[in-house]
């Protein structure tokens, strides 16, 4: 039987009043002209404003069970007394009421598709799919001697095939760390993978100067050289962090196709040594998302939060209010200036991935829609959110969210070692 949802009485973009019409999941009929008919699931969006889904480009979603667990600590420190003994406690029920917890905040904060790399992934790809969320979900690959089986690059093959059985919402990929944690021979071979398989690749590149000069100092090659050497910048690279990039990397990025993941919020909180060179990355034609990265490191998923200070921090760095506007930091966070992280945008024959947003708060009112939008909402005005067609979250009610808090919370108390 044909699913149909009718959307009606909605502000658009535009400013007019109408909706959207739906046909198993696949957008049909979007405008003041749409009418509900008989039998369909009708939403009266009277007062809300139809805008297309947020897109957070690098996340580790299970890691709000780490939400808080050693803040303000330097990035080395944090990592070994903290997080790496945290994540030697993980199972792989654990990673699932992790990402379900996450799921729960990206539904409530607008992020409808993200792109997820973490241990016990084919977890993280059921937690998405079961919470109806889109994901392009890699197992992360260590080159390191006590990385877990799964987590071993010879393991990478075999770890795409296992995360093709979770349904349409979610794209296996592969998760080699970083170049620092994952040797030449192995990325060579992961590069292989993913042309052989037509599989994404997600990277931490460039985070800090110091594995910059590691990279330089090792292999006689700045990062971006010395993977695409390896065949790892292509059109299907994802490239997250990319802070330390100069303009004959980008150059080479935005020449392959491939795709930079600024995370600005993270990269804020360890105090990376600098910020993304938006300015540059832009003029060199580098397609840029955005990402939260994990909720140990930000600590919050909400991306609408997350774009407001991407906008700033590129006027306070630069010294120039004009850089990043509203508009543009919107495209940003929409995934619109980043065609392979897979945005969906809300036209007819795409698929119907929507938020309905209650803008007229006294947060926001009476700001113009993009300023609105960037500089003004956080993710508390999403009322309704909806993938394929379905309605994950109506008037911030979501199905279920009770019993997911409630097992994280167990999850979190074990892996932070209070039990
Ligand atoms: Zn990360």
């Amino acid at each position: 039987m044909t699913r149909v949802l009718t959307i009606t009485g909605a502000r658009l973009t535009d400013g007019r009043v109408g909706g959207l019409r739906a046909l198993d999941g696949t957008i049909t009929a979007l405008g003041p002209e749409v009418r509900a008919e008989p039998g369909d699931e009708h939403l009266d969006a009277s007062g809300l404003t139809l805008v297309p889904p947020l897109v957070n480009g690098h996340t580790h979603a299970a890691m709000t069970l780490l939400r808080g667990y050693g803040d303000d600590l330097a990035l080395m420190e944090w990592l070994q007394t903290r997080i790496w003994p945290a994540e030697a406690r993980l199972t792989p029920e654990h990673v699932y009421w992790g990402t379900r917890l996450a799921a729960l905040e990206m539904i409530r904060s607008g992020t409808l598709r993200c792109w997820d790399m973490y241990f016990h992934a084919t977890e993280v790809a059921r937690a998405c799919a079961d919470a109806g969320l889109r994901a392009a979900v890699s197992q992360v690959i260590l080159g390191i001697p006590d990385a877990p089986a799964e987590a071993r690059p010879e393991a990478a093959e075999d770890g795409l095939a296992r995360l093709a059985g979770y349904g349409p919402l979610i794209t296996p990929c592969l998760g080699p760390h970083a170049i620092y944690t994952v040797g030449p021979d192995a990325l060579r071979s992961i590069a292989e993978v993913s042309d052989r398989h037509d599989a994404p690749v997600h990277i931490h590149l460039a985070e800090t100067a110091g594995e910059v000069d590691d990279c330089v100092r090792e292999h006689g090659l700045r990062p971006v050289p010395y993977l695409d050497a390896l065949g790892l910048i292509t059109e299907r690279s994802v490239l997250a962090h990319g802070v330390h990039l100069d303009d004959a990397e980008l150059e080479i990025v935005a020449a392959r196709g491939a795709t930079l993941v600024t995370c600005p919020v993270s990269n804020m909180k360890l105090s990376v040594g600098g910020a993304f060179r938006y300015p540059a990355a832009r003029a060199a034609g580098c397609a840029v998302g955005i990402g939260t990265d994990g909720a140990a490191s930000n600590n919050s998923l909400d991306l609408l939060q997350d774009v407001k200070v991407l906008s700033l921090l590129q006027k306070h760095t630069t010294g120039d209010p004009s850089v990043l506007p509203a508009a543009d930091a919107w495209a940003i966070a929409t995934g619109a200036t980043a065609p392979r992280l897979g945005a969906t945008p809300l036209e007819v024959g795409h698929p119907a991935d929507l938020l309905l947003l209650d803008l007229d708060g006294p947060e926001v009112i009476p700001a113009p829609l993009d300023a609105g939008l960037v500089y003004s909402a956080t993710g508390a005005t999403v009322d309704t959110a909806i993938v394929d067609g379905r309605v994950l979250m109506r008037g911030r009610v979501i199905e279920g969210e009770d019993e997911v808090r409630a097992r994280a919370a167990e999850a979190a108390a074990v892996v932070r070692g209070e039990h």
